[in-house]
């Protein structure tokens, strides 16, 4: 037996107290003893309540403690008010863990809030693990347990539901019943005051009774806890969750492009897609993923077989599998051999199988064996719709009875109304997900496709790129010191270098003599940028002079620069003027890091240039991250082909680009005080030719952090 988690008395304990049972039907407090008591539970049920003697059959104790035999769990319906004395009289009682049910806590406004961080303390204190408060509590299957107020349980299976809203999880329990999908264990953890993601999650990860893990959540208190155990349980079995709405966390002001274009739905995919967490994005994605997984093995690799007794449908799925990343599996010649044998002339033997409409269930069940039985085949999708001589239910029996055999998923689109009642029910008990679109069959193929896939690879090492960090804090206090956050590119410049990101040659010229000079030493052609802490964004006010051929027009670029500036910006507190070596060749992308508040920070990727914003192609991780990743947020950017040289273009420095999201990850993780940050842009040359930050932009936090995070 594996050892048991502090949580486990929540699904199975031996006695349960309802604190607030009511006489009345349809109050909580009377729904949730009915529940206990009719709903197959086999410990002892005692319901609270001073005004009643008995409810239900069951005899009515006035406190928990004045129940004789020990309590392991309290299910505490009260009115809010009263929930902290009745903690007092479980701590008492030595009862372990609570569930409250009841409203009226951080919900409610600021004396719910008060009273809820009382209740966290206090739990604390008696040493009592709650879930809740405001939630429709816990059901466990295979004990019966049903300590909720919904109306009803699910069958037994091996899905085990957590859910931050109350009010989804009762048409999630009622839609699974409908439906026949089986649950092993369901929280409804609802504030989440002790008992939340990464708690279930953990108490999940080695519960042989729960095969998929499904969360419905608005948000998470610990990202980067959150990610870290996630990711060692995705390992273990899949975590599909839906995350919606919730608001942005203390919008600020932001100064660079990536602040600009980072939300906290770009962290969030990030996080998932880093931690191998299946992120659905509605909840009948939800539900599909959920059946999918629960009922079949993920396929070994992307090629599918389709059959189908119709071509227009068969032709839907085909469009889906390209859609989806999926690959029509070609046929061996063995299998072509077999169709050719047994099915009419008319038949299509290439892949999608088109058995014809007037098939019955032999000739149905022959191809759906022979495509499993292909070595070329990793998936079968089964289409079926009713037409004149189809028989629905003996066609469910016989692809199951083929599908058991094969250790390849097998995922079904039986089209129709009524007429497929009967086969729905044959494929669900028979645990083949049946879908009523191909689509949704092929897209739910496709994520466990990519599960698998994200199995398969190894860890992505995160490895240091450089180790010397001295000379950015100096950089930091200067600017401090000056009353200064936001670092132009002179001082940006500074840290790369220190970071060893190549940057091109530069000198600073307090005078037009002195520019001609800089650029004589440089060699032409050269760039001269304005330097002042008043101006971000150099080119807007005329700032940025790219392609200077001579010394003559060194001097002419020198005085027009100044004189534009004070123009534009007569406030502005000039520096003197940077002439910087032109770096000839090569495509301008951005890498930028910005900080997320439940992730850390982030690092971007994208086409620099002017369009970025424009065009958000632009791709997100959690720093710190591993090469693996750094590829993948290049390939993930809608124009990745232009970077390797499609239609003829010269093919960029891939790893030039991989090493400076690296270097940018290790930064913004030593130093927690860069708020954010990009090199806009970063010109890469030609494969092994590497890249150089050609400008950027910093800001950090007012006070100082602890370098080295
Ligand atoms: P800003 O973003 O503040 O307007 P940049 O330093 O990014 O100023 O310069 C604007 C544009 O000029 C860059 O996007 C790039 O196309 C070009 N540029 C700037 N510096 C160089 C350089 N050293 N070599 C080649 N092109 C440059
Ligand atoms: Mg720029």
């Amino acid at each position: 037996m594996p050892e048991k988690d502090s949580l486990h008395t929540f699904f199975e304990p031996d006695s349960v107290a309802i604190v607030g049972a009511s006489t009345k039907p349809g109050k909580v407090g009377h729904d949730i003893l009915r529940n206990m008591v009719t709903g197959g539970f086999q410990g002892e049920v005692y319901p609270v309540n001073p005004h009643a003697e008995e409810i239900l059959g069951k005899k009515c104790y006035p406190r928990v403690t004045a129940i004789e035999g020990s309590v392991d769990l309290a299910v505490i319906v009260v009115p809010a008010a009263a929930v902290l004395s009745v903690m007092q009289d479980c701590g008492e009682k030595g009862i372990g863990t609570a569930i409250v049910i009841s409203a009226g806590f951080k919900e409610a406004g600021p004396e719910g809030l008060e009273r809820e961080r009382e209740l966290g303390k206090l739990a604390r204190e008696l040493g009592i693990r709650v879930v809740g408060p405001n939630c429709l509590g816990v059901m466990s299957t295979s004990t019966g347990l049903n300590a909720t107020f919904a109306a009803g349980m699910p069958k037994r299976g091996n899905v085990s539901l957590m859910s931050q809203s109350g009010a989804l999880a009762t048409a999630i329990i009622d839609w699974s019943i409908q439906q026949g999908v089986g649950y092993s264990k369901f929280v409804s953890f609802g504030n989440g005051v002790d008992v939340g993601v990464v708690d279930l999650l953990r108490a999940w990860e080695d519960d042989e009774e729960t095969k998929v893990i499904v969360a419905y959540i608005e948000g998470l208190p610990n990202g980067a806890e959150f990610m870290q155990v996630a990711q060692r349980v995705s390992e273990k079995k899949p975590i599909i969750v839906v995350k919606s709405g919730g608001t942005q966390a203390g919008a600020r002001a932001v100064s660079s492009h990536t602040g600009s274009l980072a939300g906290s739905e770009q962290a969030y995919d990030a996080a998932f897609t880093q931690s191998g967490v299946i992120r659905a994005h509605s909840v009948e994605e939800l539900f599909d993923l959920a059946v999918a997984f629960a009922y079949q093995g993920p396929p070994r690799g992307r090629s599918v077989g389709i059959v189908t007794n119709a071509g227009g449908p068969g032709i839907m799925a085909t469009d889906a599998v390209e859609r989806d990343g999926l690959r029509l599996a070609s046929l061996d010649q063995e299998t072509i051999r077999a169709l050719r044998e047994k099915l009419p002339e008319a038949a299509n033997f290439y892949n999608p199988v088109d058995v014809l409409g007037d098939a019955e269930a032999d000739r149905y069940t022959y191809a759906a064996e022979h495509l499993l039985r292909d070595g070329n085949v990793d998936s079968v999708v089964a289409v079926l719709t009713p037409q004149a001589m189809t028989h629905p239910k003996e066609t469910a029996e016989g692809l199951a009875s083929v599908a058991v055999q094969s250790d390849k998923p097998v995922l079904a689109c039986f089209m129709g109304g009524n007429a497929m009642d009967g086969a729905l029910q044959v494929l669900n008990e028979r645990r083949i997900p049946v879908y009523p679109y191909p689509e949704r069959a092929v897209h739910s193929l496709a994520r466990m496709a990519e599960y698998r896939e994200w199995l398969n690879e190894p860890a992505d090492e995160y490895i240091r790129v450089v180790p010397y960090t001295q000379g950015v804090d100096g950089v930091f206090e200067a600017a401090r010191a000056e009353g200064r956050v936001d670092l132009g590119e002179i001082e940006a410049r500074e840290v790369l270098k220190a970071y060893g990101v190549r940057i091109p040659e530069s000198y600073v010229a307090r005078s037009a003599e002195e520019a001609a000079e800089h650029a004589e030493k440089i060699g032409f052609p050269v760039v001269m940028k304005i330097i002042s802490p008043d101006i971000l964004h150099k080119s807007d006010i005329g700032g940025v002079r790219v392609g200077i051929r001579d010394r003559q027009e060194a001097v002419d670029a020198y005085e027009l620069m100044m004189l534009r500036v004070q123009r534009y910006v007569p406030d502005a507190v000039l520096r003197g003027v940077c002439v910087q070596e032109l770096i000839q060749t090569g495509r301008e992308v951005i890498v930028g890091s910005t900080r997320d508040p439940q992730f850390g920070p982030l690092v971007m990727f994208g086409l620099g240039g002017i369009y970025v914003e424009v065009l958000k192609d632009v791709s997100f991780r959690v720093a710190p991250l591993g090469k693996r990743h750094a590829r993948r947020m290049i390939d993930e950017i809608r124009s990745a082909a232009l970077l390797r040289g499609a239609r003829g273009e010269k093919p960029s420095d891939i790893d030039a680009i991989v090493d400076t999201l690296l270097v940018v990850s290790q930064l913004v993780t030593d130093f927690p005080e860069i708020v954010e940050m990009d090199i806009n842009p970063l010109k890469v040359g030609g494969i092994g030719e590497g890249a150089v930050a050609v400008d950027a932009r910093i800001t950090i936090t007012e006070e100082e952090h602890a370098a080295g995070g």
